[in-house]
């Protein structure tokens, strides 16, 4: 907003300044306490709830404001104020500053020195941001090489906790002995003994976590994906997603027990890669490619294929995409002519349609033909393999 008169630009710079974060807290913004330092999420200022607004407080996003709920979102403390206010650009800078603007009556040469000293200030910011931008370059990679550590301390799935993981899910059927599972074929997944679960600074607990390594699409390694799984030799009560139950130490919410370290953008679990060329024993190129979110849901739709109808699947891939959101940014081999994704009824249906639409035109971009495969509602594809499973 060009006023050129240096008294109100130096105004409207200062509700620039305002971070995003602050000006939520100036409307009334209280975020939840909790482990992810990119995003505070809370009540919506403008609609209420409980937590379907956020803040980006760190990285590249820094700033950018959404809300799940009313739909408002942004990059900055002025059009957060606009959004919330249902006000002018003008009013929003006057709430951020605290005063209205003021009508200049500095000298010329006043206004001069004004605009020298502006330029030296932009110099100043441009300098900070490019300093910024490379510390987040930094966090990166500090943390793609912790990823990697993880990776590479954790030991073969098979016998480990994740077998008995994938065992109480359902996944493998108890009929099956641990020789068996070798022929299942499934990959990039590790156990990592006795990992702490870290929160806000504290050890909420220890278990061992099911590792799955996360490649890009020239199947380079990018991150890993962490699920803290039950203490499975402790017989009594081992909760029914096969998971520790631990508490929010303030407000007692369940704290998810997955997580990831590193990138997952473009990325995935490569759970199968595909079938076994029965001349060479190699792994042939898929030419379908089941893409799902969890690795319990992929998987709960891989083993039932391979033990039933081995011949449908002999030439298909099955990939943890990690997340909804993020299997729109898949990119598939070249080998893929068909791309299933595989949708869970037991989120949010709009939501997950959408998503699933915006997966699909990914997928058709790259020339894949796409079929959807949606769980029936409230259930999601491991539901429906236990269902079964129990009425055998
Ligand atoms: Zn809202």
């Amino acid at each position: 907003m060009p006023f050129n008169d240096p008294e109100q630009e130096a105004w409207v710079d200062n509700a620039r300044a305002v971070a995003t974060i602050d000006a939520a807290m100036m409307l009334g913004f209280a975020p939840i306490k909790g482990a992810n330092i990119k995003d505070k999420s809370g009540a919506c200022p403008a609609c209420g709830g409980t937590d379907r607004f956020s803040v980006v407080v760190s990285g590249t996003k820094t700033n950018v404001f959404n809300c799940r709920g009313c739909g408002i979102k942004g990059g900055d403390g002025i059009g957060l104020v606009m959004a919330v206010q249902k006000t002018d650009f003008i009013k929003a800078c006057e709430f951020l500053v605290g005063a209205p603007p003021k009508g200049s009556n500095l000298s010329e040469a006043d206004k001069h020195a004004w605009r020298e000293q502006q330029e030296i200030l932009k110099r100043e910011r441009a300098e900070s941001e490019a300093l910024r931008l490379k510390q987040v370059e930094i966090d990166a990679a500090q943390k793609r090489g912790w990823a990697k550590d993880m990776w590479a301390r954790g030991v073969g799935w098979q016998k480990s906790t994740v077998e008995h993981y994938l065992r109480h899910r359902g996944v493998i059927p108890q009929s099956y002995t641990s020789n068996d599972v070798a022929g299942l074929l499934i990959d990039n997944l590790r156990c990592a003994k006795a990992m702490p679960y870290q929160f806000d600074g504290g050890v909420i607990g220890t278990s061992d976590v099911m590792l799955g390594q996360i490649q890009n699409a020239r199947g380079e390694f990018i991150g890993v994906h962490r699920t803290w799984m039950s203490d499975f030799n402790d017989n009594c009560d081992v909760p029914k997603n096969g998971r520790p139950e631990w508490n929010h130490p303030e407000n007692g919410r369940r704290l998810e027990t997955k997580r990831m370290l590193g990138d997952k953008i473009g990325g995935a679990i490569r759970l199968v890669r595909g079938g076994v060329d029965s001349d060479t024993g190699k792994i042939k190129p898929p030419k379908d490619l089941y893409l799902g979110e969890g690795n319990e849901t992929t998987l709960s739709v891989y083993v039932p294929f391979r033990l039933i109808k081995p011949e449908l699947i002999e030439n298909a891939a099955f990939w943890s995409g990690l997340d909804l959101g993020n299997l729109s940014t898949t990119i598939f081999p070249a080998s893929v002519e068909t791309v299933i994704l595989l949708g869970d009824g037991d989120s949010d249906e709009e939501k997950t349609i959408q998503k699933l639409k915006k997966s699909a035109d990914n997928a058709l971009q790259q020339g894949k033909r796409v079929k959807i495969a949606f769980s029936p509602k409230t259930t999601d594809f491991n539901d429906i393999l236990r269902r079964v499973r129990e009425a055998a």
